[in-house]
């Protein structure tokens, strides 16, 4: 069961979820060029707990279309409300953004944009685009919102090939009313279905959170559904509560328990497998992409 705001109090902080802040002195400078570009990552708007380390490692993922979601997910950090049309600009200033900082995996999300009419896939195709002309060599991962299940959005985004296509379930089907209310764990997982059907030579990935008061059973249902969708690349990790307003944290996972669930996504089929506390979806994606390739 999710306890709702105020009804438990709160879990405290196992000691492996408690880490020193690596000193980066990347760290500035990757947050100074992203604001002097006017971007946003989601590593900043989702409170992502790896920030000093990405940030100071060079890394970051991409929020594009603002800041403001218009969905209200309840684990979620990002902003909710209303959002002006997307910035025409914006694709090339990202773009430009992953050459300065020198990335060779450029990861692209963003918030949803339920008010537009394509879901904003053609904005994901020309970001997409702009990359891969400015950059040829980087490879470029996208991380997308359901569309609503709009399969030619989807379309749009494979028809500018990138060479990851992520949306994550987030979490085991009877939970979605409490956890993404607006989304719908089927539609989810016939996007990732579609996006085999569409084009097979791009890999699917997804990514679950743990610690919301899901069944282990339900774990694993979840990720066979995953694998006859076609699925290949499977991000596990720690949900935690980003402010006092958010679905709480039913239970810290154990590393172990986090090992073991790698173990047994390899097991039932999945490629490539990231699983621990501290993984997030974005959180060393090019590893487990070359991992894919080798
Ligand atoms: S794990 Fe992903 S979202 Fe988090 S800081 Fe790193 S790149 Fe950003």
């Amino acid at each position: 069961m999710i306890h709702h705001q105020g009804q438990n109090a709160r879990i405290p902080k196992p000691r492996w979820l408690r880490r020193p802040l690596p000193a980066g002195p990347e760290y500035e400078s990757v947050r100074r060029l992203l604001k002097r570009s006017r971007l946003h990552t989601v590593c900043q708007e989702a409170k992502c707990p790896n920030l000093w380390e990405c940030f100071s490692q060079r890394t970051a993922t991409f929020l594009i279309m603002g800041s403001f979601c218009t969905r209200n997910c309840r684990f979620c950090a990002v902003a909710h409300g209303p959002s002006g049309p997307p910035d025409p600009g914006e694709p090339a200033r990202v773009a430009e953004a992953a050459q300065r900082l020198g990335l060779r995996y450029v990861v692209i999300t963003s918030v949803t944009r339920d008010d537009l009419p394509d879901g904003g896939a053609g904005f994901f195709a020309e970001t997409i685009k702009e990359i891969q002309q400015r950059m040829p060599d980087a490879l470029v991962e996208v991380l997308v919102p359901d569309f609503q299940g709009n399969a030619d959005a989807l379309q749009t985004v494979m028809k500018a090939r990138p060479d990851v296509l992520n949306h994550n379930l987030e979490t085991v089907p009877r939970l979605y009313p409490l956890v993404r209310p607006q989304a719908l764990y089927h539609r989810s997982l016939e996007l990732l279905k579609l996006a085999r059907e569409f084009d097979s030579t791009i890999p699917t990935k997804s990514g679950l959170m743990l610690g919301l008061g899901e069944f282990p059973r339900e774990i694993e249902k979840t990720l066979e559904d995953l694998l006859v969708a076609g699925c290949s690349m499977l991000t596990l990790g720690q949900y935690l509560q980003p402010s006092k307003e958010h679905t709480q944290v039913e239970r810290f996972i154990p590393p172990e328990e986090f090992d073991n669930w790698k173990e047994t996504s390899h097991r039932k089929g999945f490629l490539q497998v990231a699983s621990g506390p501290f993984v997030r979806s974005s959180y060393h994606a090019k590893d487990l992409y070359e991992g894919l390739r080798h």
